[in-house]
Order: C-alpha cells, then sequence, then structure tokens
C-alpha cells in the first residue's frame, strides 16, 4: 500500500513536470502559417504515402520495388542512426526518386521530458542526411508528432517544414492489425491531398508490404497519383 502510494506521488509529480517544460503546438494556430502541415487539400487526385522508422534492409527493398512498379513516390522518414548503419539502402531510396525526411536521430519519445532532447536529435539527423541529399527538400516529422514552438522554431530555422499525417489516414499499421484492415483504412478514407502515415522499420512491416500491393493498384485505377511530401506542398494554396 505504502508503495503503490510512493509510485501515485512519483508519476504525479513526472506529470506536472511534464506539463510544465512543453506544451505542444495547437493546430488551428499553425496550420495557417504553413510552417507544419497535416494534409494539402486540392482538387488534383493527389496523394503523399509516408514511410516511417526506416531504412530497414528487409522492408524498404520490398517497399521500393512496389512503387517502381506502380511508377509511384513517396517520402521515407528516416532514424538518423539507422541512415548510417544502412547507406546503400539510404542512396537506393534517393536513386528511386524519393523524399528523404528527417526523423531524429535515435527516435526518442520525449513528449513527457520536455523537447530540448528532440533539438539535439533533430540536428544530428539533419547532419547526417545532408551528407545525401544536401539540395533536397528538409522535412522533418517528430517521433509521435510531438512537437513544441521552441522545437519548431529550431527546425523552422534550418529551412525545415514539419510534416505530421492526415488524422483519417493513420494506418496504426506497426501494431499488425492485418493486411486487409490496413489496406481498407485508407482506401476507404482516401482524399485528394491526404498524407498516409506508413511505416517501414521498427518492427515486422510484412503487413504494410503486402497491404502496399492492394493500396497501390486500387487508388491508382481511381485516379489517384502518388506524390512525394515535396510535390505534394506544390498544390497548397497561397497563405
Ligand atoms: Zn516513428
Amino acid at each position: 500500500m505504502k508503495y503503490l502510494y510512493l509510485r501515485i506521488l512519483l508519476i504525479s509529480l513526472l506529470l506536472i513536470n511534464g506539463n510544465a517544460s512543453a506544451e505542444m503546438i495547437k493546430r488551428r494556430e499553425v496550420e495557417p502559417t504553413g510552417k507544419v502541415v497535416w494534409e494539402v487539400p486540392t482538387q488534383n487526385k493527389v496523394i503523399a504515402l509516408t514511410f516511417d522508422d526506416g531504412p530497414s534492409p528487409i522492408y524498404t527493398p520490398q517497399i521500393l520495388a512496389l512503387l517502381r512498379q506502380y511508377n509511384a513516390h513517396a517520402t521515407f522518414f528516416t532514424i538518423g542512426s539507422r541512415v548510417n548503419r544502412y547507406p546503400h539502402i539510404t542512396q537506393q531510396v534517393i536513386q528511386a526518386g524519393h523524399d528523404i525526411g528527417n526523423h531524429t536521430m535515435t527516435h526518442p519519445y520525449e513528449n513527457r521530458n520536455g523537447f530540448d532532447r528532440l533539438r539535439t536529435e533533430f540536428l544530428n539527423a539533419h547532419h547526417v542526411l545532408q551528407q545525401y541529399q544536401p539540395n533536397q527538400p528538409k522535412l522533418f516529422r517528430p517521433p509521435g508528432g510531438y512537437i513544441d514552438d521552441a522545437l519548431l522554431a529550431e527546425v523552422n530555422s534550418y529551412g525545415y517544414t514539419v510534416v505530421l499525417w492526415s488524422y483519417h489516414q493513420d494506418t496504426r499499421d506497426w501494431s499488425s492489425p492485418g493486411v486487409q484492415v490496413i489496406a481498407n483504412h485508407i482506401i476507404s478514407h482516401a482524399r485528394n491531398g491526404d498524407i498516409v502515415l506508413l511505416h517501414d522499420g521498427g518492427g515486422n512491416r510484412t503487413q504494410t508490404v503486402e497491404a502496399l500491393k492492394i493500396i497501390l493498384p486500387i487508388l491508382q485505377k481511381q485516379g489517384y497519383e502518388f506524390v512525394r511530401v515535396s510535390e505534394l506542398l506544390r498544390y497548397r494554396s497561397v497563405h
């Protein structure tokens, strides 16, 4: 009983500290500035597929082959430490004409303990990616979508746009809910300008790969074109 009380006290203190140290950005305030993007409403039938937490020596090449087969382009939000580990896979992604985005150096979840570490994580990954794509579009996706004003300002100062995802296109593919579940989710929710959240790293992504085999031909038949996030951003109306 005594230990339970102590645990509750400790958790409460952590929560209070977490709230005091950083506050999440507010979509309604930030979206009109264009510094953070969730999706790009447009008349054009374009969709941006995004793959987080790679590169993976197993799944990334399979995804690249499928994208090639359907003449589709995508954006890979890579983890800097994994880019260092799999430079040849990273090169394959870039050579195939896809965007590489910054998804921090080691993928920490810092929403409770402040965002200071994330600034270092962003910067370290920035230096890694610069070696591969010095003139490419600068896109940053924070792990879990957690970002505060200070981190946003830091990221913007390096010329980055923060790219989150369409809330109706969070497939939760990382939880392996079933190939058909992932595919149905994307197909039934598809709208022009969507940014779809998928994963090529961080675990067994067999279902993601299999779901892509369903999604790509069906949406293509419906007239959708799969574009990189940097291309999708060109469809934004001027603010
Ligand atoms: Zn991630």
